[in-house]
């Protein structure tokens, strides 16, 4: 209720995330009045700071114009600051003590958002259930990835926090289920009568998820270099958005009937194979500038000779009856040409030629970022005299189709929904078992068996493996298709 009480508590208030994200994320919320009135904020860290240390540090991330000064001051009035460990349960019992000050009124309900390294969440976990529960209305945890590292580590930390725990009550984190595009899967495949009736193996010739990134490990490899990219973004992020292009419609819009259905294309999914997998590492460009020199190994906090893959391209299968044989490839990198993310549908050939060969495969391409867009790509008579037939696209640009409007962060959207109980765009515990049953043999055997990743320079598409391994499977690249962009853009 919009009248209750909410105790909003932060552990690893002093941390990256906290700073970067979930202050600047709690403050944007609160400026906009989208969050209950009676919100209250409590940081939690071992760290001896105060309210004052926590607006310093979050302050250059806040998106704060010139009238909000005031409202900021308010929004900071409204932080309170406990230290303590995450292993003490006298600290949490202080902690509970801090909150049970602010809790007025007969409602009062707690969220917990946990920006604490995997070593902590176990104990932190133990005494939030043990000593910090709300009394008075609902607990929510918010948790962060990593959810361990493969199918065993997993296992273990959903048992662990199934056992203190409702479902209901666990919020999982993929901030990519918080991305205008993604949320928009469902509405272009169950609000269209158009895509539906083609969505599936008779049509559908593949499918490509692409997250690509222009920069490399900026100094900052350490922490990167034990997880590696497919951890990183592939068995999480493109693995979510596989899920949500692949599934069969929802009984209803429902957080639960979406997630069944969701869950439901992993178990179909068969273990990836070594084969279908390219990995890549990149080197430095030398004729590059800055960052670009660099190889990943160059990076003074890479472990010396490290094997692990800045680039993977998987190819995936979905074995039911919709989807059997229609190649699922997921493509990310770092250090490459470009920033995007998107899905791409490639259609098959028009059977029954009559075009002597010109006609050249659809795609529907859903770009997530940068630049939301939504296009087809299609064949068109060449405008005029001529009979011939050329690419063009119908096009749905947002920044000229939805001029001026503000696209939320994918971190409003999700803390929003965590106030409002809507576990629509958080993962599962079975579906996040799935995704480590997927990928879980394949990450073994590259670290047992010390698979060694192919190189690709800095700032290039990747390696030509890659597009080696799709064009065989399937895929279909031309080098014909131009873009205009429109100029009004
Ligand atoms: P962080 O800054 O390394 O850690 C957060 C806080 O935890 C620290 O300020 C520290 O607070 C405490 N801490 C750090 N190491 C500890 C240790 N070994 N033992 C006990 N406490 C320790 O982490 P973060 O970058 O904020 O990330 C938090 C979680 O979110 C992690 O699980 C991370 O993987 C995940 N995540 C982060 C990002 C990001 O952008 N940063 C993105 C996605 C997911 P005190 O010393 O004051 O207690
Ligand atoms: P494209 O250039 O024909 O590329 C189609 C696909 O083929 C991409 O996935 C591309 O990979 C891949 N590819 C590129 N070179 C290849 C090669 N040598 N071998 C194998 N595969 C290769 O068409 P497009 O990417 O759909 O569109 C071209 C440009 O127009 C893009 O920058 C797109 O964003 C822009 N565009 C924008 C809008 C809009 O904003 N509304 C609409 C239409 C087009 P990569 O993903 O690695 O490039």
């Amino acid at each position: 209720e919009k009248g209750d009480t909410h105790i909003f508590v932060v552990l690893g208030a002093s941390g990256d995330l906290a700073k970067k994200k979930i202050y600047p994320t709690l403050w944007s919320l609160y400026r906009d009045g989208l969050i209950p009135k009676k919100t209250i904020f409590v940081g939690y860290a071992r760290s001896k700071l105060t309210v004052h240390d926590i607006r310093n540090k979050s302050e250059p991330y806040l998106k704060v114009r010139d009238e909000e000064k005031e409202k900021v001051n308010a929004f900071f009035k409204m932080n309170h600051y406990v230290s303590g460990s995450y292993d003490m349960p006298e600290d949490f019992l202080q902690l509970n003590q801090e909150i049970c000050k602010y809790e007025m009124g007969s409602h009062c309900n707690r969220l917990f958002y946990l920006a604490l390294p995997p070593n902590v969440f176990e104990s932190s976990t133990t005494n939030i259930r043990n000593h910090c529960m709300a009394s008075k209305g609902w607990t929510r945890i918010i948790i962060e990835k990593p959810f361990g590292r493969d199918s065993e580590s997993s296992t273990q930390l959903s048992n662990h926090l199934n056992a203190l725990f409702k479902e209901e009550e666990l919020y999982r984190i993929d901030h990519y289920l918080g991305k205008e595009m993604v949320q928009n899967l469902m509405a272009l495949r169950f609000g269209n009568r158009i895509f539906g009736p083609t969505w599936n193996r008779e049509h559908i010739s593949c499918v490509m998820v692409s997250f690509k990134e222009p920069f490399g490990t900026q100094g900052r490899g350490g922490y990167f270099d034990s997880f590696g990219i497919v951890r990183d973004v592939m068995q999480n992020h493109m693995l979510q958005m596989l899920s949500l292009v692949a599934m069969e419609k929802p009984v209803s819009t429902g957080a639960e009937d979406i997630r069944d259905e969701k869950v439901k294309v992993l178990r179909c999914m068969p273990e990836v194979k070594l084969e279908d997998v390219v990995l890549g590492q990149y080197i430095g460009n030398p004729s590059g500038e800055g960052e670009a020199k660099e190889g990943y190994l160059d990076d003074p906090s890479v472990p010396k000779g490290s094997t692990t893959a800045t680039y993977a391209m998987v190819t995936c299968y979905v074995n039911n009856e919709r989807w059997e044989g229609v190649p699922f490839f997921l493509r990310c990198g770092k250090a490459l040409n470009e920033r995007k993310a998107e899905v791409r549908i490639q259609y098959r050939d028009v059977p029954g030629d009559i075009f002597h060969g010109e006609s050249k495969r659809n795609e529907l391409v859903i770009r997530v970022q940068p630049g939301e867009a939504v296009y087809v790509k299609m064949m068109n008579k060449t405008p005029g005299m001529s009979f011939n037939i050329e690419e063009t696209e119908l096009d749905l640009t947002y920044g000229s189709r939805y001029k001026g409007l503000v696209m939320p962060d994918a971190y409003e959207r999700l803390i929003l929904d965590v106030f409002c109980g809507s576990q629509i765009h958080f993962v599962r515990s079975d579906e996040l078992a799935q995704a480590w049953r997927i990928f879980t043999p394949i990450l073994h055997k590259i670290e047992t068996e010390n698979v060694k990743p192919v190189t690709y320079t800095y700032g290039t598409r990747g390696p030509k493996e890659a597009d080696e391994l799709c064009q065989n499977k399937g895929f279909k690249f031309y080098g014909t298709y131009k873009w205009v962009k429109p100029a009004s853009l």
